[in-house]
């Protein structure tokens, strides 16, 4: 079953050339899809769309089959996952990744957030470090902190947009390495923007190759890599 699907998709900024040009996408329950293109060729753009920071001018976005273009992000029930991590350096690591939990007032019990915390802490080991803050964690740890506030909540899928990009060279092989098997482990439908072809052909599941706003491609690394 398609978790999220794109129908003849279009985004115009102001009424010049269009920066998403009828896209359409289906992307299956527990894939690991790879949004690839140069800079300005609308990945950005279509991801903020399906996460809802952006309005669609034209077309059709469904999740879990119900059309969601008017819905507010928190009712998409997605989790994006920032580049920068974006995590608050006065709470620890326990207080970050509950934070999501603790936002949506009273949806969830104080024994119901430690649980899940602890829970997502296990999945992501970052068990021994639930106390510290994030100047005390390496870039990997702060990444997984970032990961586990996105799991925290049973988001539909996760949305990343370009979260390796600052990272230096050793860091960014590592991650790479720790996000596809983390995405594996938990079987979570992920839609990831990159504008690194290493990535693209190595990290997912499938690639969706953008340029110009059109969707040029859509197919397995293998089969991209056999034509
Ligand atoms: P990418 O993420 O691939 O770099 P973007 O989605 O950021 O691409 O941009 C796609 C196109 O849309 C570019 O031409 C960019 O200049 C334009 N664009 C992006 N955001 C805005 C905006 N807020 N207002 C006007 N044009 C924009
Ligand atoms: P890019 O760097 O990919 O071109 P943009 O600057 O066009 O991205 O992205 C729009 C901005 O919106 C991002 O800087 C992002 O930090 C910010 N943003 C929008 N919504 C949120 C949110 N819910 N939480 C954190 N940041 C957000």
């Amino acid at each position: 079953m398609s978790v999220i699907e794109l129908r003849n998709i279009v985004k115009r900024y102001g009424d010049g050339f269009p920066a998403i040009n009828d896209v359409s996408l289906d992307i299956a329950e527990g894939e690991f899809v790879i949004l690839v293109g140069p800079s300005g060729s609308g990945k950005s753009t279509l991801l903020r769309m399906i996460v809802g920071l952006e309005d669609i001018t034209e077309g059709d976005l469904r999740i879990d089959s119900e059309r969601v273009n008017d819905s507010a992000p928190r009712e998409r029930d997605l989790a994006m996952v920032f580049q920068n991590y974006a995590l608050y350096p006065h709470l620890t690591v326990a207080e970050n990744i509950a934070f999501p939990l603790i936002l949506a007032k009273g949806q969830y019990s104080r024994q119901e957030i430690d649980e899940r915390v602890s829970r997502a802490a296990k999945l992501l080991e970052l068990g021994d470090h639930l106390d510290r803050k994030p100047a005390n964690l390496s870039g990997g740890q702060r990444q997984r902190v970032a990961m586990g506030r996105a799991i925290v909540r049973d988001a539909k899928a996760f949305l990343f947009d370009e979260p390796l990009s600052n990272l230096d060279a050793k860091l960014r092989i590592q991650m790479r390495t720790e996000i596809a098997r983390m995405q594996r482990n938990l079987a979570v439908t992920t839609v990831y923007v990159t504008h690194d072809q290493t990535e693209a052909m190595t990290l997912g599941d499938k690639v969706a190759v953008l340029k110009k706003g059109v969707l040029q491609q859509y197919a397995s690394p293998q089969e991209l890599y056999d034509e």
